[in-house]
């Protein structure tokens, strides 16, 4: 049995800013409305007969939506850039491959500074369906899983999509 939530449908989006470093034109800060599909392959169970309740799963990825939601993404693990704090500030270098430094800063609160190598809809992806397992796991929900997927669309008509295999 497959569960699914669309995101459009479902309300699981956020806008967010990102720099896909090193990029001829991605490589500029931009912006993209982003919609989160899930789906969850499992046995139904339970009082129920769920493979997960919808509600659970709405919220789990609504909390993440929300998280990056007005926020600049910057992957902190990216192998060219380098990050420091300045006071409330955050000040970033990345040097291009030419040897080029490009230099940032913002205020803390404007970023939301990831455990990750990019912030593309790939890695995004990824990072979505670890927290959900991540928070299935802490529930005792993810026994009945059989597998995660998640796709993290860039506006209508284009994303990526990652799949975490339980069993
Ligand atoms: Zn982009």
């Amino acid at each position: 049995m497959i569960l699914e939530l669309n995101g459009i449908y479902a309300g699981l989006r956020f806008s967010a800013a990102h720099i896909v470093f090193g990029h001829d034109s991605c490589g500029v800060i931009h912006g993209h409305s982003y919609y989160v599909d899930v789906k969850l392959s499992g046995e139904p169970s339970g009082e129920f007969g769920f493979v997960c309740d919808f509600k659970i799963l709405k919220q789990i990825v609504k909390e993440l939506c929300s998280e990056l939601d007005h926020k600049l993404l910057v992957p902190r693990d990216h192998e060219n850039m380098e990050y420091s704090m300045e006071g409330d500030s955050i000040y970033l270098e990345y040097v291009e491959k030419s040897g080029n430094v490009k230099k940032y800063m913002f205020p803390v609160e404007d970023i939301n500074l990831l455990p990750l190598k990019s912030t593309t809809a790939e890695d995004l992806s990824i990072y979505f369906t670890n927290y959900i397992e991540d928070k299935l796991q802490k529930m005792d929900l993810e026994k009945s899983i059989e597998w995660i997927e998640t796709t993290v669309n860039e506006g209508i008509g284009q994303g990526a999509r990652y799949t975490l295999h339980l069993k």
